[in-house]
């Protein structure tokens, strides 16, 4: 991150960049920068020094020039949902893509481009009107961005892969304010990095998709158990693994939700296809005896709406990850149940945190090798994840402290990876203490040299950790 720019008088940025089309907010102007600096985690939101909203990649450029011209510190903030508070900054600006929503389709090439900014509701509505969709992530108000260039996971990943297995290029601007395509045939090297690493790399100002037909609605929805049904789902969690054919996915965790606040067990249903074979795939559920049912037939871009009541926007919050393997133990997770629901018993207004563990198949994923991307979890094993919510400060870290221990056990089944699967950590849901090579794994060295070669001074620093380092030659 640059340094020394603490002399640099903020307010003469509206001058600076008055010929372009950004808006620049500072703190002194009320309402609309204290709502530009909002986030979904209320834990990272902090008192940029400037707020720039570009609208178009000449407007990065310019932002850049300026950055670089007076060594200011920056971040990027696509939707805003990091956790790890990559995407605000306390004494520097922020680049702000919120106004770059725009999505493009293609229907005779099938390919959907969306803008820097947008967020996945934006793509599944403006993808849906050509009958089309892409892999897009569980929770729709969150950014196309960040979910992207650090991997992306959602329902038609069983079928098509991660988010940038089926990314075609991004137009990206460099830290030289430079603008350029990065695609397979294109900048082949940032193509590479961009894909699981890219927030190191550049401001993505639009990303171009593979779409795929999607004309049919989908069978998803919750249900959702007591506690004691926790072996039987366990069970259909193992039988899942070996049942589904890449159309289905179960995600399924721990929470003590409002308006009961009483621990259950979430189920997410999802089946590409008919209700008559969605029932039939899940029956072994819904003969358990759910206390609620709300799966139901709905168009496809509904389905990543489905989870937004789970995720607020109030409150602290903080994502963590690991990774487990199936067949799981149901003791085991009875186990976790237990210490996970007495942490969030003994603390007050945390009722409404989540463990998750996401069963989404892999099969697709790991068609592809990890040193074919930067991205590197992909492996025979599955995402779990730990979403803690409260409201009290004092409370941050021993959070971080029990979600990482709490993780760290329930990955314990994942440990036996193969040497060349996949590091068992999604750097999405990566607390700021995890060390790049934990997320990169043997990625790290080509990622450290192309940061040498595309930002050797290291001005987007505010992901994970990595140094540029020069590409040494062994003769
Ligand atoms: C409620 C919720 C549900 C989630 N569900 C899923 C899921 O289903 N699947 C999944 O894979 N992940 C999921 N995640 C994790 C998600 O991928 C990350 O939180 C991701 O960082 C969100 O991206 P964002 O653009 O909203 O975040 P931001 O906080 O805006 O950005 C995250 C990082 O990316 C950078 N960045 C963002 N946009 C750009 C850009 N255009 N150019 C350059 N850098 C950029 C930022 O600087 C920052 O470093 C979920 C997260 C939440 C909070």
């Amino acid at each position: 991150m640059a340094s020394g720019a603490n002399s640099f008088d903020y307010s003469s940025l509206k001058e600076l960049l008055k010929d372009t089309n950004a808006e620049v907010l500072l703190p002194g102007d009320g309402e609309v920068y204290e709502k530009s600096i909002e986030r979904w985690s209320e834990h990272c939101i902090k008192r940029a020094a400037a707020v720039v909203r570009v609208t178009c990649a000449d407007d990065v450029s310019a932002t850049l020039a300026q950055i670089r011209k007076h060594n200011i510190p920056f971040t990027v903030r696509g939707g805003g949902h990091s956790t790890s508070g990559a995407a605000s900054i306390k004494d520097g600006i922020v680049i702000d893509l919120s106004k770059m929503r725009k999505v493009t389709v293609d229907p005779e090439a099938k390919t959907i481009k969306a803008e820097g900014g947008t967020i996945w509701e934006d793509v599944d509505v403006e993808a849906a009107k050509y009958s089309l969709a892409t892999v897009g992530g569980t929770v729709n108000h969150t950014g196309v961005g960040g979910l992207t260039l650090g991997g992306g996971y959602g329902y038609l990943t069983g079928k098509y892969g991660l988010t940038i297995d089926n990314l075609l290029s991004v137009d990206i601007v460099l830290v030289s304010g430079d603008q350029v395509l990065a695609s397979s045939t294109s900048h082949a090297d940032l193509f590479w990095a961009v894909r699981g690493a890219g927030q190191n790399f550049g401001v993505v100002t639009a990303f171009t998709f593979q779409g795929y037909e999607q004309k049919n609605p989908i069978f998803a929805g919750p249900l959702i158990f007591l506690p004691d049904k926790i072996p039987q789902i366990v069970a259909f969690a193992n039988k899942f693994h070996k049942t589904n054919d890449g159309n289905q996915a179960l995600l399924w965790g721990f929470s003590a939700p409002p308006p009961a606040n009483a621990p259950v067990v979430l189920t997410q249903l999802f089946h590409n296809g008919t209700e008559e074979e969605g029932k039939a795939f899940f029956a072994d559920l819904f003969e358990l005896g759910p206390v609620a049912n709300m799966t139901a037939m709905i168009p496809y871009a509904q389905l990543n709406s489905l989870l937004n009541q789970n995720a607020g926007f109030d409150g602290r919050k903080q994502f963590g990850g690991g990774a487990f393997k199936l067949p799981l133990n149901p003791d085991f997770v009875i186990q976790l149940h237990a210490e996970f629901n007495a942490f969030v018993a003994s603390h007050e207004r945390m009722n409404e945190s989540m463990m998750l563990f996401e069963t989404i198949p892999y099969k697709k994923i790991i068609e592809v090798p990890n040193e074919k991307t930067a991205f590197a979890n992909r492996g025979d094993y599955y995402n779990v994840a730990t979403m803690f919510k409260w409201f009290d400060p004092s409370l941050d870290s021993e959070i971080r402290n029990f979600s990482r221990d709490l993780l760290k056990k329930a990955s314990e089944t994942a440990t036996s990876r193969s040497k060349d699967s996949g590091v068992g950590q999604y750097g999405n849901y990566a607390t700021a203490d995890v060390e790049a090579d934990e997320i990169f794994g043997a990625n790290v060295k080509r990622l450290e040299e192309l940061k040498h070669k595309y930002d050797p001074d290291n001005l987007f620093s505010h992901g994970t950790r990595l140094t540029p380092r020069p590409l040494v030659v062994v003769n």
